[in-house]
């Protein structure tokens, strides 16, 4: 975690001082590659003061001085091009080391917390922080820091040439940038701009998220044919959201308008500077002189100035890209402890476990929860949708920290395990199967990366995955994901199933994951079940009450309390919450729908 909280600008350079010496040098080069810049306009002033001073006769010019002058410019104008050449190698090397560093210092962070982290924040949201929100602190180091080195140096050039010619003409220069700038502040730095920059980022997040929402959904849509009605609503989202983009504009249009033209049209003020001053001249040639240079030297005032307004603009995005880079920083790390225990018994334990997912008591999901599912025995949670059946089993491999009480195995305290062996000691089967893009034999062997081939084949046979698996193109070398190869939801989970058989771990967490397989599969899968149980402390996570009937223990969660406890005969002898429960449930799968509408069973 982060020690200081800096925010904006300040947390931008805090990171960019990571490669502090390759930052100053970039920035020290591309000022003085703006210094450089200057040299062609002076030789450019005292060429034609040279010539001015010879207009009469120029046969008396001193051709080797021009001639050096002349070189001066080519030499200082190449001088200007590789200090920024060198100033950009620099800011390049600093930005690309610091992105690589912060990558793998993010990869290390989210590894280090608890799975409970990475269920509320989905894969998709952590990849978008890496490629998007990381990745445009580079444009800040490569390219932001050496521009605004560059553009302040070029206001304080300006003021040295301001007093070293003619202060007057000068400061006609400087005026209508410093006009340009009070319109940016006028128009931008109020709070009411702000409110509008603000609901402008709103909306453009409102018609992403449509977007996404839009083509995730839209195998639903098709299906429910809401084609046109969907389109409808993001089409007018996307409307509103052209419709404020047009308000904001209008509504700015005038002032930016206004600064690119002043910012453009410095000359134009210092023609009228010129000939408001030229009343009181007495050395024209002088005037004259001073008049040219400072008109040439106006065309080279737009480009910093811009530049300048667009660092402040584009830091403050960059900013908030890494904000949010550092909310995921500011998660706190599974604590671990520093001498980790282990044990030879894994009978589990709930003592007292009070829980709640914003920290707080109120509004807790589990409150004094206490029971003990033995090793060898099958240990279900049956209850309503959102009881706290899954926020229990989440608690044993610390997706979570208990607030109050403890989860104990064999005794001890999980928080008293590493990490590294508390993963080794319990499989977590989940509802959501995920299979990564390899083979079949990788994806079982993630469960035990030593093993040989042949236990894993025999684990594939044990959770019924040999048939399917011999039936593909490659057998058990086939890529999972590639064209063509499609495994279905069924074939999924024993595929998971076997990873965690081949895992054998001694404690086993099961979201019941049959609902919504076919009977073929449902047999197959409490096959592989059973298998994957043998001798095992196992908790399952019951959807559906057919599933614990068998159970040795059934643990009924209402409102995150245990209320009632014991085998499926006696809860339906003692006629309490749970003999409703199972009245209701056989009550319901009685029905059956047939092409005249619902009506119960005979069988
Ligand atoms: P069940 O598995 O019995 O359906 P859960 O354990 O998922 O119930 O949920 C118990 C309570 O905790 C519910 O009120 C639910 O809304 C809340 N809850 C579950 N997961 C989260 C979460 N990640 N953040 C906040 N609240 C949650």
């Amino acid at each position: 975690m982060r020690d200081n909280r800096k925010t904006g600008i300040p947390r931008l350079w805090e990171l960019a001082s990571r490669k502090k010496a390759l930052v100053i040098c970039s920035c020290v080069l591309a000022a003085a590659s703006v210094v450089a810049s200057f040299s062609p306009f002076l030789a450019v002033y005292f060429i034609i003061k040279e010539l001015v001073a010879h207009f009469a006769d120029l046969s008396s010019l001193d051709a080797p001085y021009l001639t050096r002058l002349g070189w001066a410019a080519c030499g200082g104008a190449a001088s200007a091009i590789a200090l920024n050449f060198s100033a950009l190698m620099c800011s390049h090397i600093a930005a690309f080391t610091t992105l690589y560093e912060l990558k793998l210092d993010f990869a290390r962070h989210i590894a280090s917390l608890s799975l409970g982290f990475h269920t509320a924040n989905p894969t998709g949201k952590l990849r978008k922080v890496v490629d998007e929100n990381i990745e445009k602190l580079e444009g800040f180091i490569a390219h932001q820091l050496p521009d605004l080195a560059g553009s302040l140096t070029m206001p304080l050039v300006t003021l040295v040439i301001l007093f070293a010619f003619d202060w007057r003409l000068g400061l006609a220069s400087l005026v209508p940038v410093a006009l340009g700038y009070l319109i940016q502040a006028a128009a931008f730095g109020n709070s009411a701009a702000r409110a509008f920059m603000k609901h402008y980022q709103d909306s453009l997040e409102d018609m992403n998220n449509a977007a996404v929402e839009y083509v995730r959904g839209i195998s639903v849509i098709k299906a429910f044919n809401q084609t046109v009605f969907s389109f409808r609503k993001f089409h007018g989202i996307i409307k509103n959201y052209g419709k404020f983009c047009m308000g904001y504009t209008m509504a700015f249009e005038p002032y930016m308008a206004a600064f690119m033209l002043i910012i453009n049209h410095v000359y134009l003020f210092l023609i009228l500077a010129v000939i408001a001053l030229s009343g009181g001249v007495t050395d024209y040639g002088g005037f004259a002189l001073a008049s040219v240079f400072y008109l040439i030297f106006s065309l080279s005032l737009p480009t910093p100035f811009t530049k300048l307004l667009y660092v402040s603009r584009l830091g403050g995005q960059i900013a908030d890209g890494i904000a949010r880079m550092d909310r995921v920083l500011d998660a706190a790390p599974l604590k671990e402890t520093a001498s980790p225990k282990t044990t030879r018994e894994y009978s589990l334990s709930f003592e007292g476990v009070g829980f709640s997912y914003d920290g707080e008591n109120e509004a807790s999901a589990l409150r004094g929860v206490t029971f003990t599912a033995r090793q060898g025995e099958v240990t279900a949670l049956a209850g309503p949708s959102g009881s706290g059946k899954s926020t229990i089993a989440h608690l044993i491999p610390r997706f979570y920290d208990v607030g109050e009480g403890a989860v104990k195995i064999g005794g001890v305290d999980v928080r008293d395990m590493s990490a590294d062996y508390l993963m080794s000691i319990v499989s977590f089967v989940f509802q959501d199967v995920f299979l990564f893009k390899q083979s079949i034999l990788d994806n079982i062997k993630i469960g035990d990366p030593n093993a040989s081939r042949e236990q894993i084949i025999a684990a594939a046979r044990a959770a019924q995955c040999h048939e399917f698996a011999e039936r593909l193109p490659d057998g058990y070398d086939t890529v999972v994901g590639t064209k063509n190869i499609h495994l279905s939801g069924g074939e999924r989970q024993r595929v998971v199933i076997a990873r965690a058989i081949l895992k054998n771990a001694p404690v086993i967490v099961l979201d019941e994951a049959t609902a919504f397989a076919d009977p073929e599969n449902e047999q197959k899968i409490q096959a592989a079940f059973e298998e994957l149980m043998k001798d095992k402390t196992v908790i399952i996570i019951a959807h559906r009450l057919s599933t614990v009937r068998g159970a040795d223990k059934i643990l009924v969660v209402e409102s995150g309390r245990i209320v009632e406890e014991g085998r499926h005969d006696n809860l339906i002898n003692a006629g309490g919450r749970y003999s409703h429960m199972w009245e209701q449930y056989t009550g319901t799968v009685n029905w059956t729908i047939t092409g005249k509408g619902a009506k119960p069973c005979s069988a």
